[in-house]
């Protein structure tokens, strides 16, 4: 597995899109975070929400590098399944 970045940017939508972190409605002319690539070979382009965005940075952070892959729209919106995960460990610890 390689990943080489080949170009990112932050454009409003033209049309509407589904985010593939979450697998949301990007809504139109909302601001949303594409990337371009290509992933062993094939060209990849990616779009998600500016906090979905934050999120698969975060989630990064824990692998260090680009071999990081996610399931495409399988998060929870502006979240890692690891927050999620704990948001409701804390949950039914107060209940
Ligand atoms: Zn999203």
């Amino acid at each position: 597995m390689s990943f080489t970045l080949l170009s990112e940017s932050t454009p409003k939508a033209r049309k509407s899109h589904v985010c593939d972190w979450c697998g949301e409605l990007i809504e139109k002319s909302t601001t949303y975070y594409r990337y371009s690539g290509n992933n062993s070979g094939d060209f990849q382009c990616t779009k998600m929400h500016l906090e979905c965005r934050d999120a698969m940075d975060r989630d990064i952070k824990d692998y260090d590098s680009w071999d990081y892959e996610f399931i495409p729209r399988d998060n929870p919106r502006g979240k890692t399944i690891a927050e999620k995960d704990n948001e409701q460990y804390q949950k039914t610890r107060h209940v």
